[in-house]
């Protein structure tokens, strides 16, 4: 059987004009090579954004003719055919190793029961979605200034609404995850989701059902929406007026629909007393967490040194803290933050709410950081030990029917657990260590970089703040 063919780019409309690739904040070419980069892409040949794409999502919304540019990059990786690189295994729920089973033997029990009392998809009119990292951070979702919200329901055997596995061109899977939605969602009746993750409410409102036919017969909100609303309707009511210089990070997915999410989250923190500084992208021309970077060859040094240059760029504004209302973008930048040194306070909206109401939130990033970190530092010792988990791999089949997940192995749980002891011990945790751990990974990422865009004929950045510009 032939694989089928996805075509989800728009030629018909384009007129190679290459404005897409000049406003790309991770090619910037100038206005001529732009034009070659699109002709060549859409004709087949080689192309730089499949080497440096972040998934940002800032060619879709600034192409004059609605083409999709990012969705040629994804036709094009939609073809590699050598099955999922070993990294991919710590975002596969499939997968025995994945972060979500490792986190469940470091979480504290009140997570664990909220996780486990989320796994409950009894027929119910109104839910709010979790969300694939909302459960990475799943005490946001504890807050009592959320009271109101419909019954919590979730779990990672939903695969993130297929969010992140369509980001790497991996259609055949975003396709058997519509079908599970699709039964799942049915069953239950739903007619209305918040979705905790508005990135993930995004995927069900616009890219499942535009692009792989999902019929869902449910309205979609996003949790913010729903926030800003109890504010408005004053069923929130602020003690205080937070007087906080803040700037705002804005995800890919909130580029679509005209940026209405980004203006919403400005609404919410306005309405707190927060004074907003813009970073120097911005809404439709956001810079990426770094999640998104390691979509074209999945390495973690990518997404460390794309994060990194959007943590430098939320610092440079000199705001008190930062907002960051995608829940996959909060762990990412937390999780940079940690390493860089960084002490920019970083808030998910939720938060910023929950301390104009009085309340302090839980806050729990930093720590969760340091588990995943612990996760991570797993994933690379099985690597070096074992040439069999080295290895690419093919994920399995996704049935429509929820099946079980795989239990994390129990050796991956003592050596998870203990890496993690060590992380969280004084013997990382002073000021030392976390000074050199910061001193090397701003070296290693800065000149992984600048090794990178000389070896692809990028630009260097030409900015003196910037963290990669490199004097002389
Ligand atoms: S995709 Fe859009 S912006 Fe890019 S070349 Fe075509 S018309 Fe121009
Ligand atoms: S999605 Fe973003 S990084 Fe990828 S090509 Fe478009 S603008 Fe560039």
């Amino acid at each position: 059987m032939t694989a089928k063919t996805f075509r989800f780019f728009r030629e018909d409309l384009c007129t190679r004009c290459g404005d897409c690739f000049a406003a790309c904040p991770y090619l910037e070419l100038p206005p001529e090579e732009a034009k070659s980069e699109i002709s060549s892409l859409i004709d087949g040949g080689s192309s730089l954004a499949l080497e440096v794409c972040n998934t940002c999502h800032t060619c879709d919304a600034l192409c004059p003719e609605n083409a999709g540019p990012y969705e040629l990059v994804l036709e094009r990786w939609s073809k590699r055919d050598q099955g999922l690189p070993t990294t991919a295994r710590l975002v596969t729920p499939s997968e025995p190793c994945n972060i979500w089973s490792s986190l469940k033997a470091l979480m504290p029990a009140d997570e664990l029961s909220l996780l486990h009392s989320w796994d409950d998809f009894s027929p119910c009119d109104e839910i709010c979605l979790t969300g694939f990292y909302t459960s990475v951070v799943p005490y946001i979702l504890q807050s009592k200034v959320l009271k109101g919200l419909p019954k919590i329901v979730g779990s990672e055997a939903l695969f993130g609404c297929a969010g992140d596995i369509y980001k790497t061109g991996s259609f055949t899977m975003v396709e058997q995850i519509t079908r599970r939605l699709e039964k799942l969602f049915k069953e239950m009746g739903v007619k209305k989701v918040v979705a905790s993750m508005s990135a993930e409410g995004m995927v069900l409102s616009e890219i499942l059902p535009r692009r792989f036919g999902a019929k869902f017969a449910f309205e979609v909100e996003a949790l913010e929406t729903w926030l800003l609303r109890r504010l408005q309707e004053e069923k929130i009511k602020p003690l205080e007026s937070l007087d906080l210089t803040v700037t705002v990070h804005d995800n890919c997915l909130s580029k679509m629909q005209e940026g209405r999410l980004q203006e919403i989250n400005r609404k919410i923190v306005r309405r707190l007393g927060c004074e907003i500084i813009e970073p120097r992208h911005t809404r439709e021309r956001s810079l990426c967490c770094g999640f998104g970077a390691a979509a074209a060859h999945y390495r973690v040094i990518d997404i460390m040194a794309s994060g990194y240059r959007r943590l430098k760029e939320l610092e440079e504004t000199g705001a008190d803290a930062a907002v960051i209302y995608c829940p996959a973008c909060l762990f990412i930048l937390t999780l940079i933050k940690v390493v860089a040194g960084s002490s920019l306070p970083l808030y998910h909206p939720v938060e910023l709410v929950e301390m104009a109401a009085g309340e302090k939130p839980l806050q729990r990033h930093e720590r969760r950081a340091w588990d995943m970190i612990a996760i991570i530092s797993n994933h690379l010792l099985k690597c070096a030990a074992s040439p069999a988990y080295r290895r690419p791999f093919k994920p399995a089949y996704i049935a429509p029917e929820i099946t079980p997940l795989p239990e994390l192995p129990r050796g991956d749980r003592r050596r998870t657990k203990a890496l993690a002891a060590f992380y969280h011990s004084p013997l990382v945790q002073n000021r030392l260590v976390r000074a050199l751990i910061s001193f090397f990974f701003k070296r290693i990422v800065s000149s992984y970089d600048t090794r990178r865009k000389r070896r692809l004929g990028l630009k260097l950045e030409s900015t003196p703040e910037h963290p990669f510009h490199q004097p002389g």
